[in-house]
């Protein structure tokens, strides 16, 4: 009998919402509606054949060198990675070393748990409260670390930087990590936290508010000694991440801030407009501050509306677990038409044709 299996490290993946190769409405992977800026289709069709030939440069110099100057920091406070999920496992490995439980929200981005149970980090979840908000007196025992998203994944509900200065301070035994993958949808970012306290780590990505999921940049803000010790983890593992034709699409997209915030604009006010048309249709959800609304309906089931749409070829994100979330609908946020037609199919569903 092979007895190798006992020696796997066993593991139950991450699921990402599906990829449909036919052409439908995709709301269902918070995906930006609009292309990102032309300027990142400029810099990628110069990239000259010849210098695909080398390498690329291990230390993205030239990403983290416009991040930082557009946050507003040095550069030895900037760390790169493929999509924040790079960024965050990697965070996770360096800075999750404890005995004692890194803590989470029961309700959050369901990848926190796989890292955990990938890295053998031991881990406790933090039950939101009835109307899904975060807890924050949960978060008071010493322990082995912190991540939370703001706004949190999927309810979209943000909570004030003064919240998270909170917890940052009451706990210099562990790194505290903010996910801020939506912020730029109008939540206030923690970054400012990064200069006041050295245990705190905010990661960023690319791949919603600007567009760019399909290149895969995420970043992290945090102290100078959080940065080092986690690119000497990274450079542990694989020196080579970001390739050549990616950081140049990044940079790019950080130079071209206008076109940026005309598009957050946009996603935006269809989000809000959404909110009043949901709400008209019976549909309740939290106050969103990200590019998605997580919605129930008073009388119709989630996953009967989930297939319903599915059919129609509107796709959004279903989760039929935890129990709690399971009458839920995550809506991300497409454009002003999409959002029409997404609106009039909803009305057809609910009147039974
Ligand atoms: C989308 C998302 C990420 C991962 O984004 P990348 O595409 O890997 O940059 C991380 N955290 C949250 C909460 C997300 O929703």
């Amino acid at each position: 009998m092979a007895n190798w299996k006992s020696n796997v490290r066993e593991v139950v993946p991450y699921t990402p919402g599906e990829q449909p190769k036919t052409k439908v409405i995709k709301l269902n992977t918070n995906e930006n509606p609009y292309p990102p800026s032309p300027l990142v289709g400029k810099a990628i069709s110069n990239i000259e054949l010849d210098s695909l030939r080398k390498y690329p440069d291990p230390g993205c110099q030239s990403l983290i060198s416009a991040l930082a100057k557009y946050h507003g920091f040095d550069e030895e406070n900037v760390f790169v990675g493929v999509g924040s999920d790079d960024v965050l496992a990697m965070s996770f490995l360096t800075f999750f070393n404890s005995e004692k439980p890194i803590f989470f929200p029961d309700i959050t981005y369901s990848f926190y748990d796989v890292w955990a149970s990938l890295f053998r980090i031991p881990f406790e979840t933090k039950a939101l409260d009835e109307e899904f908000k975060i807890i924050k007196s949960d978060y008071d025992m010493p322990c082995g670390g912190i991540v939370i998203p703001n706004p949190n994944a999927p309810t979209g509900i943000a909570e004030p930087v003064s919240f998270f200065e909170d917890i940052v301070k009451a706990h210099p035994e562990c790194v505290v990590i903010i996910d801020e993958a939506y912020v730029d949808f109008g939540s206030e970012s923690a970054m400012d936290l990064v200069r006041k306290y050295d245990n705190v780590l905010v990661v960023r990505t690319f791949s919603k508010s600007r567009a760019m999921a399909g290149n895969r940049i995420g970043y992290a803000i945090g102290s100078k000694q959080l940065i080092k010790y986690l690119s000497d983890c990274k450079f542990s593992f694989n020196s080579y991440t970001m390739d050549t034709i990616t950081l140049q699409a990044g940079v790019a997209s950080i130079e071209d801030d206008s076109y940026f915030k005309e598009k957050l604009d946009a996603v935006i006010s269809t989000r809000e407009w959404t909110k009043v048309q949901l709400k008209k249709l019976g549909f309740t959800f939290p106050d969103s501050k990200s590019n998605f609304i997580f919605a129930k309906h008073e009388s119709m089931e989630a996953s009967f509306i989930f297939e319903e749409l599915k059919k129609r070829g509107i796709y959004v994100r279903y989760f039929s677990k935890p129990q709690r979330i399971s009458n839920y609908l995550r809506i991300s946020i497409g454009t002003d038409e999409e959002m029409q037609v997404f609106i009039d199919e909803l009305k057809m569903i609910l009147k039974g044709v």
